[in-house]
């Protein structure tokens, strides 16, 4: 008997139609003899129009209330998911992540799990019942309720197929795998048979939704067995797995882009030691995650532009802060730019060929496209770019690097 974490995204659990469809889908499982653990997002927008609530009375939402208003959306499909089960003659009850122990920081609206106290799952489990866990979500210290991040409940089936030792953690959604780059954006993308933890954390973190960032860095790190596959048929799907020799040969394996990101540049800050650390410090200290950092040294004046990214949803926030550092420091004043994208090219092949960052670069430049920063490491290439180049850049840099064949 095998222990399995199916987890269902927004558009699997659309409505009661597609909830009774997963409910069929985990009961055939469990009929197989498997134990089965179910994790549900919230219906598709659900998410989204919750947001919209909160902005349409103010621009910045307190933290604490929003992970209250958007853990509402998950625990309503894990009611319903389960009420269709036992509907199919099964037992089955549903959980919200407190009650099953799911214990975070504090960083409200991106909170990281500590640590899961799966007791309950354990004892539901043998008491021959189904489990259906609310995903993207779970407590502080303070018994505060958290969530995840937007697209969190990958990491909650993770963590918990984790936590659970299970045999393995299928993630269902609204395509059949893992492609070569978005196949809503490029519809000659090819649909990856296995794909390393390595580049499936580098595709998640720079902007291909499929998966979760941090749910990749708990099937790495637990060496979970993970499989994305469609929630509509019954196509394979892709094994997420370790690296493999073959794996090395291919130069570039996938194209992302994030269009989630903001610009921000304090300009004419004093050259002096000491000042990076500063800013970086305050922003830190406000949750803040900063991805790329660039700073430029003119050379008649004793100043430096610092410019920096973050996610859109931080970036209001962000802008405040280098407001105040900028005042602090005497600098010339603060930009933001919100029509940025960043465009990557990923693979573990990488490390060991030549001209890659320079082929991407020369595409880009051929088709027009202004580079505003670039970051590299050895699997992953990154640059900023105008967010309205974004989907013809990945689009020309897939044809490049020949990911279609
Ligand atoms: P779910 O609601 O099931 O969690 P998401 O919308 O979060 O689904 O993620 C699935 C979406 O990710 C797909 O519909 C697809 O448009 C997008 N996506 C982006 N990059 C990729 C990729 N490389 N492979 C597959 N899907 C991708
Ligand atoms: N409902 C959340 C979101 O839309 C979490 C998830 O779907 O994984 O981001
Ligand atoms: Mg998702």
């Amino acid at each position: 008997m095998a222990l399995i974490v199916q987890k269902y995204g927004g558009t699997s659990v659309a409505n009661t139609e597609r909830i009774q469809a997963v409910a069929e889908r985990v009961v055939a499982a469990a009929k197989q003899g498997n134990q089965v653990v179910v994790v549900v997002s919230a219906m598709a927008g659900e998410t989204d129009k919750l947001i919209r609530f909160a902005h349409e009375i103010t621009d910045q939402p307190d933290e604490r209330e929003m992970d209250m208003l958007l853990s509402s959306g998950e625990r309503i499909t894990s009611a319903l998911t389960a009420i269709a089960i036992q509907k199919l003659g099964s037992k089955s009850m549903s959980f919200t992540g407190r009650q099953v122990g799911i214990i975070t920081d504090s960083s409200h609206t991106k909170a990281m799990i500590e640590h899961i106290e799966a007791g309950r799952l354990r004892t539901a489990l043998k008491e021959g019942k189904i489990p259906v866990v609310a995903g993207f979500q779970g407590i502080n210290e303070f018994s505060d309720v958290t969530t995840l991040g937007r697209g969190g409940s990958d990491t909650t089936a993770v963590a918990i197929a984790a936590a659970l030792n299970a045999d393995l953690c299928e993630i269902y959604t609204d395509v059949e795998g893992v492609y070569t780059t978005d196949p809503r954006i490029v519809k000659e993308a090819r649909k990856l048979d296995k794909i390393s933890y390595d580049e499936m954390l580098e595709m998640a973190s720079l902007g291909a939704k499929v998966l979760h960032g941090r749910s990749v860095e708990f099937a790495k790190k637990y060496n979970v067995p993970l499989v994305v596959r469609s929630s509509f048929n019954y196509a394979p799907g892709t094994l997420v797995v370790k690296e493999d020799k073959d794996m090395e040969k291919i130069v570039v394996s996938g194209v992302a882009a994030d269009k989630n990101q903001a610009r921000i540049t304090i300009m004419g800050v004093p050259d002096t030691p000491g000042i990076a650390a500063g800013i970086f410090n305050d922003i830190a200290s406000s949750n803040i995650v900063v991805d790329m950092i660039v700073q430029n040294i003119s050379s008649d004046t004793k100043a430096t532009d610092i410019s920096f990214t973050v996610s859109k949803a931080d970036s209001k926030k962000a802008f405040e802060i280098a407001k105040n550092v900028s005042d602090r420091l005497y600098a010339k004043g603060v930009n933001m730019n919100s029509d940025v994208a960043k465009v990557s090219i990923i693979g573990v092949g990488m490390v060991s060929h030549f001209g890659v960052a320079a082929k991407m670069f020369e595409t880009l430049a051929k088709e027009g496209v202004n580079i505003m920063m670039i970051s590299t490491s050895e699997i992953k290439v990154s640059c900023v770019i105008d967010v309205k180049h974004s989907d013809t850049a990945v689009k020309i840099l897939h044809d490049v690097f020949e990911l279609a064949k």
